[in-house]
């Protein structure tokens, strides 16, 4: 008998068709003879609408309060589809992310896992039972307050689950096959990667790819768990992520670049006419560090010896601008820089693959298709198996397809189908 870890994403169970075509495939697993576990998320756009809902009562909802709005969304769905497999005649119960022991630190909107104790679960699984747990949520170690993981965080929520008991497969649910070399509504030839290492669907991840999410991914790798991303859809084998040991020598002909990502969440901040001295950037990077902010990428110039001043043009989750803005504004006269430039109007497009660490020439390609396109890059920067350039947004969609085209990842035929159209 194996244990098998589900995700559901919010566009598998939008409707009250979707939430019953799920419990049925839940059945089906069950019936197969295995022990199930299934996280879900919120059911279509609920999670967008409640957070337009709390803008409507208050500019700058307190963060707490928006965590207890926005559990709510995942709360409805695992009720439903509890209900749902109870219709089929299965037992099934519910469980909010506090009830599974799901444990996070306290910070609101963007928490931390640090233990996962599914004690309940476990007890659950052993009396029989289907368990639904809900997606994105915890609760504060310290404070005992509700807490959620972030946007798209109920992936985060399978693996740690899976994890903890030990499951035998987690497997993750959208509307979409798997992962792809490029987001097929961009580029409709993009094809389906069967494998795919856990350190190119980090960067992938990082890159922009909403597919998985990021902590979901670094928490796989770390207890080696194996994640099959597929459709609820259909029936179709997905793309399995693993280590990189179980993909080489396998495919043959193991590519060069897995795929192209691009991520239009960006925005970039540059600071304008920084003294050119010591100190100088660490004082502008503690600021925004202590404002919790991560940074992406950074551009510094040597400064123009007549002036003695440069510009630090850097990247940053578009959602933390104003934050970002008024961090450094607190320091302008102690760092004496002129003036601050802020431009969300960007996007970043990523060229990701484990084989150009050992194949010169792949960043002359990659620039040369995107010049060729027309597009011209505003910023650079690298990792050994990641090459990524900031663009206008309006140019995201072409630099893509671009590089998608240069490389050879275009399909003879069209393979993609988008079912629910949101890649959740
Ligand atoms: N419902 C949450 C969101 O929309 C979490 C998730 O779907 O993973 O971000
Ligand atoms: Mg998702």
């Amino acid at each position: 008998m194996a244990l098998v870890v589900q995700k559901y994403g919010g566009s598998s169970v939008a409707d009250a068709d979707g939430v019953k075509r799920v419990a049925q495939r839940i059945v089906a697993t069950k019936k197969a003879g295995n022990d199930v576990v299934v996280v879900v998320s919120a059911m279509g756009d609920t999670t967008d609408d409640l957070i337009d809902m709390a803008e409507q009562v208050s500019p700058l909802p307190p963060a707490r309060e928006l965590d207890m709005l926005l559990t709510a969304g995942e709360r409805i769905s695992m009720a439903l589809l509890a209900m749902a497999i109870a219709n089929l005649g299965h037992e099934a119960r519910s469980f909010t992310g506090s009830q599974a022991g799901v444990i996070t630190d306290g910070t609101h909107g963007k928490a931390k896992i640090i233990d996962v104790t599914p004690g309940r679960i476990r007890t659950a699984l052993d009396e029989g039972s289907i368990c639904i747990v809900a997606g994105f949520q915890g609760v504060s170690q310290g404070t005992k307050d509700i807490t959620t993981l972030g946007r798209g965080g109920s992936d985060t929520t399978a693996v740690a689950l899976a994890a903890a008991l030990d499951a035998d497969v987690c497997e993750i649910y959208s509307d979409v096959d798997g992962v792809f070399t490029a987001d097929p509504r961009i580029v409709p030839a993009a094809r389906k990667i069967p494998r795919i290492s856990y350190e190119e669907m980090l960067e992938m991840a990082a890159s922009g790819a909403k597919i998985l999410h990021l902590r979901c991914v670094e928490y796989a790798r770390r207890y080696n768990l194996p994640i099959h991303v597929r459709s609820s859809f259909s029936q179709k084998e997905g793309t399995w992520v693993v280590d990189s040991s179980e993909i080489e020598g396998t495919d043959m002909e193991q590519a060069i670049i897995s795929g192209v990502a691009h991520d239009r969440s960006e925005a970039k901040i540059t600071v304008v006419g920084v003294p050119d001295k010591v100190g100088e950037a660490a004082a502008i990077f503690t600021a925004l560090s202590e404002a919790e902010i991560n940074i992406d990428m950074i551009v510094q110039n040597v400064s123009a010896a007549s002036t003695g001043r440069t510009d630090i043009s850097f990247t940053l989750p578009a959602t933390d601008g104003q934050t970002a803005l008024t961090a450094l504004n607190k320091m302008k006269e102690r760092i004496g820089f002129e003036s601050l430039r802020y431009d969300d109007r960007i996007g970043k497009v990523s060229l990701i693959g484990a084989g150009m660490r050992s194949h010169p020439g792949v960043t002359a390609k990659f620039f040369a298709a995107i010049a060729d396109a027309g597009v011209n890059i505003e910023m650079i920067s690298t990792s050994e198996i990641r090459i990524s350039v900031v663009v206008a947004q309006d140019d995201i969609d072409t630099a893509v397809a671009a590089a998608h085209r240069a490389f050879d990842l275009d399909a003879d035929q069209v393979e993609a189908v988008v079912y629910g159209g949101t890649g959740r």
